[in-house]
């Protein structure tokens, strides 16, 4: 049996995916985002360790609020660091019926096995994933999160081809990822894909910072003020959103 490194579990999640769902927060990220308001779920090693048979026993209590949408997301952290254990989770969660997405930046994506043969066979366990697009500029993907964007870009394509529905995930930081540009350059991406069911573009905010003050590091947004919702309202326009079908 394998088990998992929980960072947290949100039992009414409702802006993790379709319908209420149960979120699991998974340990460990390689990640280094600027506007990270989870620092503390970076460590590998840190967390509770928990089996899949123990999460899922404790999710299905909640599964009467689901409905016909809701189910279970795994985030993290980044969830695909610990794809063992996705694996024999979600395996379980599909013969119980539950609808499962994951919401992952993809860095741990690669087509080098035995990364690659496990995602595919997790592919047959997933109904949706969530990625997060940090940035479209393979620079300023590389300056905000310190890893590089190519296999990010190409786990997108992977889902492509395999019609995986995916919804894209953008975090809205003046300065850094609000470009006009880059936003019609990342709306391009976009169209090119086709299983792509929604975008969502996310305000950043500094909620996290104090747990980055609390670990002792340096937190470089400080001076950086939250989008407004016009803001938001005029990039979801540019980036067309509307036109996804499951835009609500
Ligand atoms: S990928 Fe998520 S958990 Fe990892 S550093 Fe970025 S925001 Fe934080």
């Amino acid at each position: 049996m394998t088990t998992a490194r929980i960072h947290s579990m949100e039992t009414f999640g409702s802006v993790d995916g379709p319908g209420v769902r149960f979120v699991l927060f998974l340990q460990g990220c390689r990640m280094r985002c600027r506007y990270c308001h989870n620092p503390d779920s970076w460590k590998l090693d840190g967390g509770e360790e928990k089996s899949a048979e123990e999460i899922l026993n404790y999710a299905l209590r909640y599964k009467s609020y689901w409905g016909t949408q809701g189910g279970i997301t795994v985030s993290g952290g980044e969830p695909l660091l610990q794809i063992d254990f996705l694996l024999e989770f979600f395996k379980a969660c599909k013969e119980a019926g539950i609808h499962t997405t994951i919401d992952t930046a993809a860095g741990p994506f690669t087509r080098e096995v035995p990364f690659f043969s496990k995602f595919e066979k997790l592919m047959q366990y997933t109904d949706l994933l969530m990625v997060d697009v940090k940035d479209i500029d393979p620079e300023r993907h590389l300056d905000l999160t310190r890893v590089k964007l190519d296999n990010i870009i190409d786990c997108l394509r992977f889902l492509d081809s395999i019609s995986k529905p995916v919804w894209l995930r953008h975090v809205l930081v003046a300065g850094y990822t609000d470009d006009d540009g880059e936003i019609l350059r990342f709306k391009e991406f976009a169209q090119s894909l086709h299983n792509v069911r929604k975008i969502e573009v996310l305000p950043y905010h500094s909620f996290g910072m104090y747990k980055w003050e609390a670990l002792g590091m340096k937190y470089s947004l400080a001076d950086v003020e939250p989008p407004s919702a016009e803001r938001v309202e005029q990039v979801l326009n540019m980036l067309d959103a509307q036109s996804y079908p499951d835009y609500k």
